[in-house]
């Protein structure tokens, strides 16, 4: 197996009909035909993945959802299930984004439901973590980081997080073009995988994916990726054109 094989994912946030993000699809698969080294993800919104799916069923392109509910059914209007997701071709799916945080009253613990459902139904959950502007300017950072982990993984066996990747978001950097430094990132990137050991062990940390997100582009990715902690990235803007989105995937030539 692999080890941290690098992760490029690309969130389309509320961006694309359906037609919109099948053509989108279409030029990503043409343009990253070659062989690649990375896994790549996108998550186009719900109506679109069970066309996009179709699409990428004979690639090595992995369809993700942004979001899901944890009951497994019910009278729950407007919400989507894992199970659903993974019939609609869903592999991973994106747990606790800061938008949603924000704009959605997602908790550390709705985070926590969110990524039960997801493992439970083998979907692989990329939670997402990060400090806002104001926690980082109070060196609130780590306690934030702290919390979000300890919380949003409560409960869990090692075994149940085999599949888990984290994505380090810090949410002053989010779509505002403000990256964090590649030393930024790494320095955050280690005390995540620091907490991860503690909590399931040492091998189960060297194995996890964190990805770094915030205003990843095609000419910062190189620097971030030589990082030892960092392996991949969660990219929103830059990945809706799939020429930019794929020139960060061989983030390498
Ligand atoms: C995101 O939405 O996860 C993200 C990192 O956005 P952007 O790349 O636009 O900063």
């Amino acid at each position: 197996m692999d080890h941290r094989k690098p992760l490029i994912a690309g969130n389309w946030k509320m961006f694309k009909t359906g037609p919109e993000a099948l053509e989108t699809a279409d030029r990503l698969v043409k343009l990253l035909s070659t062989t690649m080294d990375v896994d790549v993800m996108i998550a186009p919104p719900f109506t679109a993945l069970a066309l996009v799916s179709d699409l990428l069923k004979k690639t090595r392109i992995s369809l993700g959802a942004q979001n899901l509910f944890w009951e497994a059914e019910g009278a729950y209007t407007g919400e989507i299930s894992a199970s659903m997701l993974v019939s609609a071709g869903c592999r991973y799916v994106i747990v606790g984004h800061s938008e949603r945080r924000q704009y959605f009253g997602e908790t550390d613990e709705t985070v926590n439901q969110k990524i039960k459902a997801a493992v439970t139904n083998d979907l692989i959950p990329v939670m997402c973590v990060g400090e806002s502007e104001t926690e980082r300017e109070s060196k609130e950072t780590f306690s934030v980081l702290d919390r979000q982990v300890q919380k949003g993984l409560k409960g869990f066996s090692a075994d149940e997080m085999e599949t888990l990747v984290m994505a380090y978001e810090p949410v002053w950097a989010i779509g505002t073009g403000k990256t964090a430094t590649a030393d930024q990132a790494q320095e955050v990137h280690l005390f995540l995988r620091e907490m991860l050991e503690k909590k399931f062990g040492n091998n189960l940390a060297k194995s996890i994916r964190i990805l770094y997100g915030g205003s990843v582009k095609s000419d910062n990715i190189t620097e971030l990726m030589t990082m030892p902690d960092i392996d991949g990235a969660l990219i929103g803007g830059a990945s809706l054109e799939p020429e930019t989105f794929s020139k960060i995937v061989q983030f390498q030539k």
